[in-house]
C-alpha cells in the first residue's frame, strides 16, 4: 500500500513551501516534492524585495498593494533575521517621467494602504543629504524622496519556511521529481522519482506550485486540470562591486522609463531587473547581452562614478497572465485555477510574488477547505517565527 497524505505539493519554491507550511499548521499530513533543491527555480533569482509594490499603484492594483504591505509587516515581525526594513530613494531629474506631484500622491497612498505605520513614512531629503547618496549624480537633481520597504534573501526565506513546515510535521522529498498523477473521485494517485526509484503515494489534494513549470506539471496530470494562459518572462540581475551605504535606489531606466532597483547586497550591490518574454526550460535561462547593456546604461546614467564591474549575474523566470501589450504593465496578481468543482482535488498556483506567499498559501487552503477533512489546527502562520536554516 503506498503512503497516503492529505496534501501533496509539487515544487519547493516559496509558494510550495508556503503551502506546505500552511497545510501542516492546519493539522494536515503533507508531502512536498522538489525536483532539484529548495529555491532552485525563481525563488532564488528574484529582486529579493518584500514590498508593497509602489509602482503597482499606477495599474490601480490597490488590493494587491494593501495585501503585500500587510504581508511585509507580518514578515518583518515573524522573520526579523531574514527580512529587513530598508530606506529607498527616488531621485527626480528634469527628464524623470514620474513628477514630484505624482510621486507624493503615490507615496501618500502607499502610506495609507500600509496603515500609516512607522514603516509607511516618507519624506523629501534635504539638499545637504544628496552628496551622501552613494555617488548618485546630483547634477540637475531636483528632489529625492525617501520611503521604506524590505529586503530579504529569497532562497534563505524559502528554506526557513520549509523548515517551519517540517517542524509542524510536513515531509520533504528532495530531490524528488513529480512524474504523473491520476485524479480520481476520492484521491490522487501520484508517481514520483526519488533516489533513482519510482515511488507512488496517494493524496486527497494535489497542489501544483511549479512556478514557471506550472503548465508542464499540469500536462502530467490526468485528467488535465484547469489551467490559466500564461507568459513566461525572464528578468536579469547584475551583482556589481562596491557597497551601498544609504540603502536602496528606485530608478527609471533612461531608455524606456521602466523601474530599476539598485539594492545593497552585502559588500556588493544588486541591479535589476529586465523583462523579456521567454520560452524554453526555466532552468536554462541565462542573462542576455542586451539585458546586461540595458542595466549598465541605467547604472552609468545615475551613478557615473561608481564601478561598473560585474561580479556576477543571474536570470529568473516569472509567470504572468498571457496578454497583449507591455509586460511591465501586467498585473502581478496570483491566479489559482481549480477544476470547476466545489471539492477540487487539484489546484495550481500561477504567478504571484515572493512577498505574498503566505497570503497565497492561505487562499489555497481556503479553496481546498471543502475537499479536506476537518483537523485540529497546530498554529497560525502569521505568528510562527521563521529562522534562518544553518
Ligand atoms: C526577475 C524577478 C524578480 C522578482 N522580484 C521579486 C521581488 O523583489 N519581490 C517579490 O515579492 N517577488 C518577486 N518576484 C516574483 C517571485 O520571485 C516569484 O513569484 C516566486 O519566487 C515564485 O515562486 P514559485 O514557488 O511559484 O516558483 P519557483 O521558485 O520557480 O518554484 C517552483 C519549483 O518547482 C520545481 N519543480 C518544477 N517541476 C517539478 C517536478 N516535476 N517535480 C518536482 N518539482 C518540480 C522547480 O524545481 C522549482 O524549484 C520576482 C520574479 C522574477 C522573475
Amino acid at each position: 500500500m503506498s503512503e497516503a497524505y492529505d496534501v501533496v505539493v509539487i515544487g519547493g519554491g516559496i509558494h510550495g513551501t508556503g503551502v506546505a507550511q500552511a497545510a501542516a499548521c492546519e493539522g494536515y499530513s503533507v508531502l512536498l516534492l522538489e525536483q532539484y533543491s529548495l529555491a532552485s527555480g525563481t525563488s532564488s533569482r528574484s529582486s529579493k524585495l518584500i514590498h508593497g509594490g509602489l509602482r503597482y499603484l499606477e495599474g490601480y492594483d490597490f488590493g494587491l498593494v494593501r495585501e503585500s504591505l500587510h504581508e511585509r509587516d507580518i514578515l518583518l515581525n515573524i522573520a526579523p533575521d531574514l527580512v529587513h526594513l530598508r530606506p529607498f530613494h527616488i531621485p527626480v531629474y528634469p527628464d524623470t517621467s514620474r513628477r514630484p506631484l505624482t510621486l507624493r500622491t503615490g507615496l501618500g497612498l502607499y502610506a495609507i494602504l500600509g496603515g500609516l505605520k512607522h514603516a509607511s513614512r516618507y519624506r523629501k531629503l534635504s539638499r545637504n543629504e544628496w552628496d551622501t547618496l552613494d555617488g548618485l549624480d546630483t547634477r540637475k537633481l531636483q528632489v529625492v524622496y525617501q520611503y521604506f520597504d524590505a529586503q530579504t534573501n529569497d532562497a534563505e526565506l524559502t528554506r526557513a519556511v520549509m523548515q517551519s513546515a517540517i517542524e509542524f510535521g510536513a515531509t520533504l522529498g528532495c530531490p524528488a521529481e513529480f512524474l504523473s498523477a491520476s485524479v480520481g473521485q476520492h484521491a490522487c494517485e501520484i508517481l514520483y522519482r526519488e533516489d533513482s526509484h519510482e515511488k507512488s503515494c496517494r493524496a486527497r489534494v494535489l497542489v501544483n506550485a511549479g512556478g514557471p513549470w506550472v503548465n508542464t506539471i499540469a500536462e502530467r496530470i490526468s485528467p488535465l486540470p484547469a489551467r490559466t494562459a500564461i507568459d513566461l518572462v525572464q528578468g536579469t540581475h547584475l551583482i556589481l562591486d562596491g557597497r551601498l551605504e544609504k540603502g536602496c535606489y528606485y530608478l527609471e531606466a533612461p531608455q524606456d522609463r521602466r523601474a530599476i532597483f539598485l539594492l545593497p547586497w552585502g559588500d556588493q550591490c544588486l541591479l535589476g531587473t529586465t523583462e523579456n518574454l521567454y520560452s524554453g526550460d526555466p532552468m536554462d535561462v541565462t542573462p542576455l547581452q542586451q539585458e546586461v547593456d540595458y542595466l549598465l546604461e541605467t547604472m552609468q546614467h545615475y551613478f557615473p562614478d561608481r564601478t561598473q564591474h560585474v561580479a556576477d549575474m543571474f536570470a529568473g523566470v516569472r509567470v504572468l497572465p498571457a496578454a497583449d501589450g507591455a509586460v511591465f504593465k501586467r498585473t502581478r496578481e496570483t491566479r489559482l485555477p481549480v477544476d470547476d468543482s466545489t471539492q477540487p482535488r487539484v489546484l495550481s498556483i500561477a504567478g504571484g510574488k515572493l512577498t505574498g506567499y503566505r497570503a497565497t498559501a492561505q487562499k489555497v487552503m481556503k479553496c481546498l477547505r471543502h475537499t479536506l477533512p476537518a483537523r485540529k489546527p497546530r498554529a497560525d502562520t502569521s505568528t510562527v517565527a521563521l529562522k534562518p536554516v544553518s
